[in-house]
């Protein structure tokens, strides 16, 4: 499948080094289990969920009398999808307009996961608005335009440098007006004046919210599957400034380290709804834990 080729530079990373570990230490002793944890913090697994994993194996081992390092591989396998648990998947089945707000750093793949949804959703026959609030970057604005050129969207902008909420107020007046099915709304990422961007974010959720009670209904929080931990610390940040509802995990193909997967379900407990396989508009796909995992391990 699909999915199985975006992974596998994560498997080799990973899950070779786990066969392999079980093959050469045919006995589980302390040596192999720290060897274990290496190789899970190498996928940027991070500290905390390798520390849960290892937990669980190292009490299922006593519990099941295993003695062959063998059967751990089949015990990662089942640990982790349990950890994974049942991901939600993108709330958009609600009272129209849908609302999906986008949040992310700049260069994490924020517009070119827009327009791959963008895209999905105009093929399934909906009208979709794009909105251009990330005033702050006219080269933003253009690249949100040609997305919504390729996918067939509408978009509201205004001029580089105005008020993002403005440009949302507008935007939900005119979804309002056209019966539009979807409205995704693009802001800015730039991390360097951190403050005044989280204010910036609060301030187009608090305008979602008064034109219509319920929205957004989405906020996506973009991160690139690359940057391992520093993706974590990032989330943090948006998590206090908005109401983060799921992570759409880009550039997975890119990475061997797709193990971040379990770290941000394990300190964020926030879903993993989306994750970007490709640059291609098509390179999106809805997250499902069994399918990532058993193309981890098959
Ligand atoms: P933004 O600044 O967050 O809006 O980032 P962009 O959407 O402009 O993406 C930055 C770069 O990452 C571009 O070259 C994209 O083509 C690339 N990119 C985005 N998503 C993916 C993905 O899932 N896989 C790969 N391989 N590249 C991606």
């Amino acid at each position: 499948s699909k999915l199985k080729e975006t992974l596998t530079k994560t498997r080799n990373n990973f899950v070779s080094k786990v066969t392999e570990l079980v093959t050469v230490h045919k006995k589980i002793d302390e040596e192999f289990y720290e060897e274990l944890e290496d190789i899970l913090l190498q996928a940027d697994v991070g500290v905390a969920a390798a520390c849960h994993l290892l937990d669980e194996i190292r009490s299922e081992v006593k519990q099941r009398k295993i003695s062959e390092a063998a059967d751990v591989r089949d015990l990662l396998e089942e640990k982790m999808l349990e950890l994974l648990g049942e991901q939600a998947s993108l709330e958009i089945n609600t009272a129209l307009p849908a609302v999906i707000l986008v949040v992310g750093v700049n260069g994490v793949g924020k517009t070119t996961t827009i327009g791959k949804l963008a895209y999905r959703m105009c093929q399934q026959g909906k009208d979709v608005l794009l909105v251009a609030a990330d005033t702050f970057r006219a080269a933003a604005i253009e690249q949100l335009e040609i997305w919504s050129e390729r996918t067939g969207s509408e978009i509201i902008k205004h001029m580089a440098g105005s008020d993002p909420a403005a440009v949302v107020f507008d935007a939900l007046q005119a979804a309002k007006k056209r019966g539009i099915d979807v409205v995704i709304i693009d802001t800015a990422g730039r991390l360097h004046t951190k403050t005044n961007l989280m204010e910036e974010l609060r301030k187009i959720e608090r305008v979602v919210t008064r034109e219509i009670p319920e929205a957004p209904h989405e906020v996506l929080l973009v991160i690139d599957a690359a940057t391992g931990q520093n993706a974590l610390r990032q989330a943090e940040l948006f998590k206090e400034a908005t109401k983060v509802t799921g992570i759409a995990l880009a550039k997975l193909d890119g990475t061997a380290k797709g193990g971040i997967v379990l770290a941000i379900s394990e300190e964020l407990g926030i879903p993993v709804k989306l994750v970007g396989t490709g640059e291609g508009m098509e390179d999106l796909r809805d997250f499902d834990s069994h399918e990532f995992v058993s193309a981890l391990f098959t």
